[in-house]
This record gives C-alpha cells, sequence and structure tokens, in this order.
C-alpha cells in the first residue's frame, strides 16, 4: 500500500526475509489484500538464496546472482521495508521490538528467520570455528577466509564439522574454490588438506545409499579425509578433539551443523521445541498465538519435525501467504502439507551434482545444468517484475473491521474539510506525543510539556536569532526514518551558517485513517525526528499536524550564532585560492528516482539513507576549526546550484574536478543509465554558469551536478594551506567521503551575473 491507496487498516509485519517471506511479499504484490499494510524489517537487504550458496562459494556466481534484494522486492510489492533487528515481540501489545528504532505495531505478525549457530554444548566451539549459519553473515565470513588462506604463504588444513547435505556440498566448493585461487595465483593447490567430520555413522545420513556411495568416492578422490562416528567434542585455537579420541589439527575451522533457534525468541513467550524453534500447527500459526505465525527452519512442525531446508521454506511461503491474508478476513486457515519425498540436487563443487529422492539416485554434469536452470529461474521470479501481472482482490476480500473502525474508514475516504477541520484530532495528537521525549533544556520556558498557544524560549546574551524552514514530501514509506532525515535536513541550513540548534517546530501532514494508524504513524515519524534533533541539543517546542493527500513533514528551525556574526558562516565568504571540500558524497536524487522506477540495488539505497542521517554538526565544527568562512548544506538545488549561491555573492570564479566528487554507490551507473530526479531539469538550466560546459557534458557525473540532494553536506572554502588537515580531520569526524573538489578563482570577466565555474572532466 501506499499514500493514495486508501486508509491503511491492518498491518501484517514479516520478521525476516527468509524464503517463506520472499514468497508472502511476492504474492501480496501480485495480488494485494485492500487496506492491508505488509511490512518486512530485516537485517539485510540481500537475502542469500541457500541452492546456490555452494556455487556461490565454488565461483560459478556471483554475489548477485544468488542474493535476493528485499529492498527492491518490498518496493515492487508496494510493501515497506525497514533494515533493523528485531530483538524481541511484545504479544500483549503486538509490537514487534527492533534493536534500533521504536517497536512496529501488528495486526498479524509472521517470524522467518532462519536459524543461528548453537556451539554451546562444545567447548572451545564459539571461539574458534566459522559457523555457516545464519546464512546472512556467511559471506563476509566466507570471503574473510578466502583471502586468509590465499594470504598465507604456508600450507593450509580446513576442518569441516557436519556432513550432511550443506557440509559436504560447502566442503567441496570451498575446495574447488580455494584450489582454483591458489593455481591462479601460481600457488600448488595440493597444499590445501580438508578433513571432514561427522557424529553419524556415514555422510548424509538422510539420503539413500547410493547417493552415501556417490559422494564417499568423490570425497576420496579429491583426497578430503572424512572421520566418520566422530563427533567433535571441543575445539581448542588449532585442534579438534572428537569423541573418538582422534585429535586433529587445522588453521581454518567451518561449522555446518547444530543449529537451533534465535535466543530472543525464548522471551516471546510463544512455545519453543528443544532446539528452540517456535512450534507451529500446520496452519503454520504458532501454537501459542493465532496472530503469530513461523516458517522455514524457525518453525517446528508439531508432530512432524522437517529437516532445516530451504526448500521446506520456499514451499511453505505460500500457504503462509494465503493464512496471513485470511486471518485478516476472518476465514479459517489452509493446511501446510509438507512434501513427503523431496527432490535434492545435491553439488560436488565443480559443475557437476547429484539427484536424490527417496531411492531415487542420478547424477551428471546435466544434473548441474538442470539445477542451475531451476535456481535461475526461481531468482528470476524476485528481480524480473516486469513480466509480473498485479491482480485486484475479489469485492469479497475485505477486512472485517468493528463498527468503531468502520465509522472512521468510511470518514477517511469521505470528503474531508479544510482550514483547520483539516487538523488531526486533539486525542490522536495527544496520545502521540506523550510518548515521544523531547529534550527540554532551561531555555525552554513554555514547550511541549505545558503546551500553550505557542513556545517561549530564552536566548542567550549577545547571541542573534538564526531561522530557517524545510518542508518535504515522504519519499522512502518509513515514518521513522522520514522523521529522522527531515530534521537532519532542516538541520543542515542551521550549521551551515555555523550556528547552535536551539529550538525547533514541525509541521507534519498525514492522509486520513484510522486514528490508530494515524497516532502511530506520527509518533513514529516525531520520535525519529526528536532522536535527532535531541542529539543535536536542538529542543522540539511545537508544531502542527494537519491531513493531507501524502505524508509530509517539515520543520522551523531557530539556531543562536554570535550577534556580530564574528563566527557565522556565510555563503559569499569564498576567496580566490581557496579549495573546495564537500563532506557528504552526492547523488541521493538520482538514487531515489532510481529506486522508485525499481532500477536501483537495496543496498545503495540502504547507503544513500545511511548518509541522509549524518549530521552535518562535526563538519560545521571541523570547518571553523580550520578558518572557513564560506559554507553552504547542497540540498535541492544540486552541487552546482549551491556552488553558484557561493561564487555570486563571493564575486569569485570556481573550478570543480568532476573526477574528485565523492558519489554514492550506484549514482553514477543509474545516471549513466538515464535516471534522474524529477526537480533535475529545473537544476539543469543553471548549465549557463558553467564556462565550458561541452567537453564535459558526456561525463555522467556532469548530470550529478545537478542532482538534487536530500540531508546533504556541507560544501566549504578552505584555506589551501589547511584543506590536508581538514580533510583529515573530517575523516577522523566520521566523513569517511569528504573530499577536495575543487578551487576558488579570482572573477574573470564575467558578462553574466553569476560567476562561473570551469569543470575538469
Ligand atoms: C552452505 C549451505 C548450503 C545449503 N544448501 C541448501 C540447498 O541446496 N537446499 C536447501 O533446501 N537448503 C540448503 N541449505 C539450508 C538452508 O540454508 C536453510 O534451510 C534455509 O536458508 C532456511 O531458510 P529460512 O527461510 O528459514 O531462513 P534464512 O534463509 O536463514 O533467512 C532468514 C532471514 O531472516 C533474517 N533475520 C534473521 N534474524 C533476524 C532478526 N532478528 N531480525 C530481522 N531479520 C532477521 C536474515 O537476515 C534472513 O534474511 C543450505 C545451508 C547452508 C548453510
Amino acid at each position: 500500500m501506499r499514500d493514495g491507496d486508501g486508509p491503511v487498516l491492518r498491518d501484517i509485519v514479516l520478521v525476516g526475509g527468509g524464503h517463506s517471506h520472499v514468497g508472502v511479499l511476492r504474492t501480496f504484490g501480485m495480488r494485494p489484500l485492500p487496506g492491508v499494510r505488509v511490512t518486512l524489517i530485516c537485517t539485510d537487504t540481500d537475502t542469500p538464496y541457500s541452492g546456490m550458496l555452494p556455487g556461490y562459494i565454488a565461483g560459478h556466481y556471483d554475489y548477485d546472482d544468488v542474493h535476493i534484494d528485499l529492498r527492491r522486492l518490498a518496493q515492487w510489492a508496494g510493501a515497506r521495508y525497514y533494515r533493523d533487528e528485531v530483538v524481541g515481540l511484545d504479544r500483549t501489545q503486538r509490537k514487534v521490538l527492533c534493536r534500533s528504532r521504536p517497536a512496529i505495531p501488528y495486526d498479524v505478525a509472521s517470524l522467518n528467520i532462519g536459524s543461528t549457530p548453537d556451539l554451546s554444548g562444545v567447548p572451545g566451539a564459539s571461539e574458534h570455528a566459522v559457523p555457516v549459519k545464519p546464512i546472512r553473515r556467511f559471506n563476509e565470513r566466507w570471503l574473510a577466509l578466502l583471502d586468509r588462506v590465499v594470504r598465507e604463504p604456508t600450507p593450509t588444513t580446513i576442518a569441516i564439522v557436519g556432513a550432511g547435505a550443506a557440509g559436504v556440498e560447502t566442503c567441496l566448493a570451498m575446495q574447488y574454490r580455494l584450489r582454483d585461487e591458489l593455481r591462479r595465483i601460481g600457488r600448488n593447490p595440493d597444499e590445501l588438506r580438508f578433513h571432514l567430520f561427522s557424529a553419524d555413522p556415514t555422510i548424509l545420513p538422510t539420503h539413500n545409499v547410493a547417493v552415501r556411495r556417490a559422494f564417499d568416492r568423490i570425497l576420496v578422490e579429491r583426497g578430503v579425509a572424512v572421520h566418520l562416528g566422530a563427533e567433535v567434542t571441543e575445539v581448542e585455537a588449532s585442534c579438534v578433539r572428537t569423541g573418538a579420541g582422534e585429535v586433529v589439527a587445522f588453521d581454518e575451522i567451518l561449522w555446518v551443523t547444530q543449529a537451533g533457534g534465535a535466543p530472543w525468541l525464548r522471551g516471546t513467550g510463544l512455545a519453543l521445541d528443544d532446539r528452540g524453534f517456535v512450534r507451529v500447527r500446520d496452519t503454520l500459526q504458532t501454537e501459542t498465538d493465532p496472530f503469530v505465525f513461523a516458517a522455514g527452519d524457525c518453525a517446528s512442525l508439531s508432530g512432524a519435525p522437517l529437516e532445516k531446508a530451504g526448500v521446506f521454506a520456499v514451499r511453505m511461503g505460500k500457504p503462509l501467504a494465503e493464512n496471513l491474508r485470511r486471518a485478516l478476513l476472518g476465514r479459517p486457515p489452509v493446511r501446510y502439507r509438507p512434501q513427503r519425498k523431496w527432490l535434492a540436487l545435491i553439488t560436488s563443487g565443480d559443475r557437476h551434482a547429484v539427484v536424490s529422492r527417496g531411492a531415487l539416485y542420478l547424477r551428471g554434469d546435466w544434473v548441474w545444468r538442470w539445477k542451475d536452470d531451476i535456481d535461475r529461474k526461481f531468482m528470476r521470479r524476485f528481480r524480473e517484475f516486469g513480466e509480473m501481472g498485479k491482480g485486484a482482490a475479489p469485492p469479497t476480500d475485505r477486512v472485517a473491521l468493528d463498527e468503531n473502525e468502520t465509522t472512521q474508514a468510511i470518514s477517511a475516504v469521505a470528503m474531508r474539510c479544510g482550514g483547520c477541520g483539516a487538523k488531526v484530532g486533539a486525542t490522536v495528537l495527544s496520545r502521540a506525543l506523550a510518548e515521544i521525549r523531547p529534550i527540554e533544556p532551561e531555555r525552554v520556558l513554555v514547550g511541549l510539556s505545558a503546551p500553550d498557544d505557542a513556545a517561549v524560549v530564552k536566548l542567550p546574551p549577545h547571541k542573534a536569532l538564526v531561522q530557517s524552514v524545510d518542508f518535504f514530501r515522504a519519499f522512502v514509506d518509513d515514518p521513522w526514518l522520514t522523521g529522522r532525515i527531515a530534521a537532519n535536513h532542516a538541520l543542515g541550513d542551521i550549521f551551515a551558517m555555523g550556528a547552535q540548534p536551539w529550538t525547533a517546530t514541525a509541521i507534519v501532514t498525514l492522509p486520513p485513517g484510522l486514528e490508530r494508524k494515524i497516532e502511530e504513524a506520527l509518533f513514529q515519524m516525531l520520535s525519529g525526528a526528536v532522536s535527532v534533533l535531541n542529539a543535536a541539543g536542538c529542543a522540539l517546542v511545537g508544531g502542527h499536524t494537519g491531513e493531507g493527500s501524502e505524508t509530509s513533514i517539515g520543520f522551523a528551525v531557530a539556531g543562536v550564532v554570535d550577534d556580530d556574526l564574528a563566527t557565522a558562516l556565510r555563503k559569499g565568504g569564498l576567496n580566490p585560492g581557496d579549495v573546495l571540500v564537500l563532506c557528504k558524497p552526492i547523488g541521493t536524487g538520482t538514487l531515489l528516482a532510481a529506486h522508485s522506477r525499481l532500477q536501483a540495488r537495496g543496498r545503495w539505497i540502504d547507503a544513500a539513507l545511511e548518509s541522509m542521517q549524518v549530521s552535518n554538526r562535526d563538519a560545521g565544527t571541523c570547518f571553523a576549526a580550520h578558518g572557513v568562512r564560506a559554507c553552504t548544506d547542497v540540498t535541492g538545488f544540486g552541487l552546482l546550484g549551491h556552488l553558484v549561491e557561493m561564487t555570486k555573492p563571493s564575486a569569485v570564479d570556481a573550478e570543480i574536478d568532476l573526477a574528485r566528487i565523492p558519489i554514492l554507490e550506484g549514482a553514477l551507473e543509474m545516471a549513466r543509465a538515464g535516471m534522474a530526479s524529477s526537480l533535475q531539469p529545473a537544476n539543469v538550466r543553471l548549465q549557463r554558469a558553467i564556462r565550458d560546459a561541452e567537453h564535459a557534458k558526456g561525463d555522467p557525473r556532469f548530470s550529478l551536478l545537478f542532482d538534487p540532494q536530500t540531508a546533504g553536506g556541507l560544501l566549504a572554502g578552505v584555506p589551501a594551506e589547511r584543506a590536508d588537515a581538514c580533510i583529515a580531520a573530517l575523516r577522523v569526524a566520521g566523513y569517511a567521503h569528504a573530499a577536495v573538489i575543487g578551487r576558488v578563482l579570482p572573477p574573470g570577466d564575467a558578462a553574466e551575473p553569476i560567476h562561473v565555474v570551469s569543470v575538469r572532466a
């Protein structure tokens, strides 16, 4: 659902972007349920597809081949995506508790969070072993291991604990890849030694004899030492001990067994099995709470525990989506019936695989090609949205509302009043405000804690007031994040003036809807904003909230600065000889435009949103400490527009070096593909300020000069002799991309009223 789709009546919150939830998102994307909003909360934007992991390890696939981009999938599905770690459930209040943001309310919740390594029973394992689970963390661990083995000049011995399908495949894939890497750098691949440990008397204990024999042979041929009936009972820094009394030395050890449920599940009060997985009925509803569902590895099907395998998690997606829908429609749930025999295609590192299904055994390179085809088709379902139509729900699919909710829902779509009739109701407002905690320093004489017609605030002696206002439409369906970015954006003007933030008043519009949904949106937005304002020492002292067709938020911010303006930073203080320093990368406008068109990678958007939350406060302090007199924040008019706002009053020219401008990952690629914000054409009119535009026009970085920025960085003129120290200090302060992007020149024969900028391509 998005603004304009009608009032939100119910919330489904999906916890974890596992194999089942990607199917749920797809289903809801293709057949949305009117009035139902889906929110996915996940720690990682790129979620790995387990079936292709061994192929990735072996080097047959690249990172993006084997990961589903959850942000992009959610964007297509009209769902909200919050990147965060869930740490608990408050089932009484029906809220999902997150690590770094306020709790998220749900009407129905579903868990699909996979499993967590349980190394606690084996002394030393937690300290020394690299767990394969959770698989989302596996990539970074694998890349680190790969790097260590390749850099280590001496032979390496690798121990793999666990000889189920995942253990065997991981062992053979790692061996294939590492041998390849060593060969590539001219080293002898036989320097590598592999040991595989199975607690059972065989490898692949859940597969048929022929499959086991085939892999026994493959492992022997590849020189892997297999230890059967060898439960690892202790791990030391460089050796393992088994129950059978063996002691085997290793350099690297990988743990591909004994996963359990996430520890936080224990605090939910949901019934768990003895390994800590959530007990579910055959409807995928938890045994304890019909409004909480679970699927995939984290679910334990009562009476028929399943193997922890992605194939089951994938198959659960369809009945799970159906039952989430039915739970809100007040209809009886359908049953999930697990497949009795399931097809396993087990790979052997090279492009070769074995079929295992019941007693069936087949093998060949063709099996690998067949698997490759199946896997790629599966992945295409989550990235090629063009092929997927969106259907409407039948008119009978209406969520069940009580009488009060029905009245509010009808009122939300009826003709709405203007003027003060468009204010958000007092009860909603006071309940939302009651939950937020703005700082209320002594300077606030009348503020939010005892609200009056207006706030009253003291000013320090010899200080002048700095005032600014900023306002924008929400560009991401995440009220908390929107609040944070809007507050940061508004504070940018104050920091650009070298001022200290003092107070802020908020202006918010929200689409009409159910009172509790509006209250929640307002609370989320203001608590996001307050987290940023508080950190900046800025007191939120009042505001106004009204109805609007879209969610939007802005702030009138006041700051203070010395009344003789001695410490104020101005746009007009550039001097010839200064270098131009930018503290944050650009590209947010292009990336957000690309995201709305489903062209951007989710991780690029994550990075852009992170960058928009980085405060300019420390950069302002740093510039002031390095002799800066001229500064501005780069926002809607783009880098060039804001630079011209500096060159004009300074009566100087400037030169920008395109190659040195810090750019957010993905922005260049998207600019090259022709993506641009809707404001960009207006900004491009300022091309007339560029002396030598023609030679640079073909460069995609050129178009980013006009890219409007949200909460962009500070641009300052730094005396050349202090530039290196200033950049070093900015980096220490956390501005990793801070860079000198050009220099200030003496004025030329500026026939134009604006002073010209030359661009080095
Ligand atoms: C090397 C390897 C190879 C494998 N190969 C196969 C195979 O070929 N076929 C097969 O069927 N199975 C395979 N498996 C097993 C398979 O990986 C798992 O069974 C499968 O991943 C489980 O899927 P899931 O949907 O339950 O959870 P996962 O795929 O683990 O997804 C869980 C999701 O939840 C998120 N998450 C976790 N905790 C939180 C939290 N607290 N807050 C928010 N988000 C959270 C994660 O970021 C992730 O997106 C393999 C396993 C390994 C280790």
